[in-house]
This record gives structure tokens, sequence and C-alpha cells, in this order.
């Protein structure tokens, strides 16, 4: 039964049995009244207001039951909602079974429901391959997963309620500090490395933080990059060391080549002859472009960046390619107005302009035409190479830009795979951008952007 209809049930019953007994004793005294007294008339009106007053405190009396019910019961209710906010289970239960002990169930459930997912989401975290945790905002951690725990090679009772501090020299102490105070200005996932002391040594980790003001608590997504980090160490050592290694006989294979070519030889022996050139030549390439990789990676190559025309730039390498061009037949059409400057380092752009020509004209089929143009875009220079040969397919697009990724197998005989890798980090360096844009079968357009002057790379890197 409903508590409205309990409560009326219940004043109804209350207040007719209230209302007969007093009829009744009212009737008794009227009765004997009439016989002591000739006037019958004050008895009756006595009688009815009597009977008045008792609906009257019938009435009340229902009402404040109702009132202290529900009262007393949304309190109940008020309390079970702050433990289930809490994450703690509805402790207490209404006496009656009405709409609001309706509602106390729908509670319990929702709670059953709550927990259910908050142990889901704990196995989820626990079982994450990366580790994650959450630090309050005085870089405590609050929570801790089964895989950071392990990253650390700690305990989570000890790990609850320690400084992330302790785990950091004051170098690494610094940046996180910066880094967490960032994540809380910014609002936004602020990333960082930072070497991390653990029992067998350090720990090279990767950190993601993000700020929740609601909670005033940082969450954290902790990645093991160590060893990454030493293989990537490795390699570069080893390409370094090879590259250097490779240069020096390389060079006097080329020059005895060169000294071999001058001798009167066999048709047969020129022949041998060329073809070793030419890998020479191509190991050579593969060689410097290397160097050239490592040093722009590692930050070692000088960029020397000044004003400078781009037409008589763009010239020169035409100039320079002008035979490969000849060979395929290749119109070549530049559409750049004289005026136009970009604030650069011309022996680095030359380089990034010679190798998005040279491929331009090596994929282009013969007697096509290649596009040099370039046009000013707020405070950057845009410079675009547009062929029609075979274009780029969708999935390769940002792939191209990446150390020995070649659409086509067939690319090896013909390239090292680093020129797009090498001409990206030489732009990233001027602080420009470069991509392809392309329909695959129907041409590509390669573009970089190079800023005007020093303030317009102010105004980007802002
Ligand atoms: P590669 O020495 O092989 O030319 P790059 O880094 O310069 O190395 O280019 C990487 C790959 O991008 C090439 O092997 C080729 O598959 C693709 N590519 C570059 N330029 C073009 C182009 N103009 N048209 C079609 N594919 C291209």
């Amino acid at each position: 039964m409903s508590l409205s209809a309990k409560v009326s049930y219940t004043s109804l019953v209350l207040l007719v049995l209230s209302s007969l007994g007093t009829i009744a004793c009212l009737a008794v005294i009227t009765v004997y009244l009439s016989y002591l007294t000739p006037d019958k008339a004050s008895p009756v009106a006595v009688i009815i207001a009597l009977t008045l007053l008792t609906i009257a405190s019938t009435i009340a009396a229902a009402i404040n039951y109702c009132k202290k019910y529900k009262a007393q019961s949304v309190s109940i209710l008020i309390d079970n909602a702050r433990s289930i906010a809490a994450g703690k289970k509805p402790a207490q239960s209404l006496p009656a079974s009405d709409e609001l002990s309706e509602l106390q169930v729908i509670y319990t459930k929702m709670y059953s429901s709550i927990n259910r997912l908050r142990q889901r989401e704990r196995a989820i975290l626990d079982f994450a391959a990366d580790g994650i945790c959450s630090l309050d905002s005085n870089l405590r951690f609050v929570n801790v997963n089964h895989s950071l725990v392990s990253m650390l090679e700690s305990s989570q009772e000890h790990l609850i309620g320690s400084r992330l501090a302790s785990l950091l020299d004051e170098g690494a102490l610094d940046i996180a500090t910066k880094s967490f105070s960032k994540a809380q200005t910014e609002l936004e996932t602020i990333r960082f490395m930072v070497d991390v002391h653990i029992q067998q040594g350090c720990a090279k980790l990767s950190w993601s933080v993000v700020f929740d003001p609601d909670k005033q608590e940082y969450y954290c997504l902790v990645q093991d990059i160590t060893s990454q980090a030493k293989l990537e160490q490795l390699k570069n050592e080893f390409v370094s060391m090879v590259s250097h290694d490779l240069r020096t006989p390389l060079a006097s294979i080329e020059l005895a080549h060169g000294l071999l070519s001058s001798e009167d030889l066999s048709a047969e022996a020129q022949d041998t002859l060329s073809i070793a050139q030419g890998s020479v030549k191509r190991l050579m390439a593969l060689v410097n472009n290397l160097l050239d990789l490592d040093k722009l990676e590692a930050g070692s190559m000088s960029i020397h960046q000044a004003q400078k025309y781009l037409l008589p730039l763009v010239q020169g390498c035409v100039d320079a390619l002008s035979l490969l061009a000849q060979q395929k037949q290749l119109t070549v059409q530049i559409q750049i107005d004289p005026t136009i400057a970009a604030y650069m380092d011309e022996e680095r752009i030359n380089q990034v302009l010679i190798n998005i020509l040279s491929n331009a004209f090596k994929y282009s089929p013969r007697g096509k035409t290649v596009t040099v143009s370039a046009f000013r875009q707020n405070q950057i220079i845009r410079v675009e190479i547009t062929d029609q040969g075979p274009g780029v397919p969708p999935e390769m697009l940002s792939a191209v830009f990446e150390r020995f990724k070649q659409v086509n197998k067939s690319d090896k005989a013909t390239g090292t795979g680093l020129g797009l890798a090498i001409c990206k980090a030489i732009i990233e360096r001027h602080g420009g951008q470069i991509a392809v844009e392309s329909q695959s079968g129907n041409g590509s357009t390669f573009w970089f952007t190079l800023p005007i002057n020093p303030d317009a790379l102010e105004t980007n890197a802002s």
C-alpha cells in the first residue's frame, strides 16, 4: 500500500472511530442533560462544537503523523545517498513499504551496480600494461596500479601516501614539479620524461598527466621507456659508428674507380666498372644521408638562417637536375614571385628542394610537367612541388617522411628512403611544416612552409 493511501486510511479509521466514540458519549450526555434541563438547545450546540473539535484534532494528528514519517524517511534516504556517494553501502533501511522504501531499494541496486563497475574498473587498471596512478596536490600517491608498483619495484602499501619527490633527484623533481603545475594551470594533458630511482638503479619513465580540478588530484599514465631509450641510443651509436667507418673506405674506392675509368679498358670491364661506380655512389649517398639525419636528430647540425630570395634558389636546383628532366622530356614550370623571401639556411633548403624535385622527376612519367610554386600566407612562405606521377597512397602520406619508408619495393633500387626524413628534420628545424597531398595515381604535391622572418618564427612557436 502506498504511503499516502496508508496515511489517509489510518486517518480515516482514527477519525471515524474517535468521531463515533465522541458522538456516542455526547449522545449519552445529551440525553442525560435533556432530562435535567428544559432548554434543549444549548446541549445540542455544545455537542456540535465538540464534534467539530474532535474531527479537527483527528485530522491534525493524522497530518502530523504523516509529516514525521516523511521527514524520518527522507533523512534516512539522504544518509544512504551520502553513503553511496562516498562509495559505501547504504547503512539503514526504511521501516515501512511505500514509495520512499521503493526508492531505498533502487538506491541499494544502484550501489551494487556502481560497486560492480568500480571493481571492473579496478581490475582493468590493475591489469593494464601501463602504469596508472593518481596523486594529490602535494604530489603524494593516492592510488597506484600493479604495473606502476612493479615498474617502481615497490609495494602498494609503501607507495600510497609517499611523495613522488622521494623517487626523483633534484633535476628530475624540477622537471616533474613544473610539468604538474603546468597540468594544473592549463588543464591539459602534459607529457614529460624523467629518470626515477628504483632498487636496481634507474628507470626512464614517460608521464602523461592531467589535473582534475574538482577532486584536486592528478591522474597519470606512466610508461617505462628504459629499454626503448637504450635501444635508440645503441642504434644511434651504431649508425654513427658505421657511417663514419664506411665513409673513408668508400671514398678511396670511389677514387680508385675514377682512376680506373681513365684507363684503357675493354667494353665489358667498363660496364662492370660503371655498375661498381653506381653502387659506390648509392652507398656513399646512404652513408651521407644517415650522417645528416643523425646530426639533425641529435640537434648537432647547425642551421644558419637569414632572409633569402626563393626564386634564384629554386632556379639553381632545377638547373642542377636539368639533365634528369631532359632525359625524361619533362617540362618544369616555376611560378614564384621574385620578391618572395624566406628566413632560411640556404644550403639546407637547397638540400630539401633537390630531394623533393629529384623525386618528382624520378617518379614522373616521360613528357609530363613538374610545377614549383611559392606564395605568402600571413607570416609564412608555402612552397609547393607538384608532379603528375603515380602519387602517394593515402596510408603512406605521413609514412613517407619516416626513415626507410618507401611506397614500392622497387623504390629501393633507386633510393635510400631517407631523403624525405631528412627534409622533414630540416624543415622542422626551421620552424616549418612539411607534408604531401596526393590522389593516388593522380600525381602528388609535396609542400613545406618557412617563416618569412625571425619574428614569424616566434609567432609560430607561441
Ligand atoms: P627515396 O630515396 O626512396 O626517394 P625518399 O625519402 O625521398 O626516399 O622518398 C620516400 C618514398 O616516398 C619513395 O621511396 C617513394 O616511394 C615515395 N615518393 C617520394 N616522392 C614521391 C613522388 N613525387 N611521387 C611518388 N612517390 C614518391
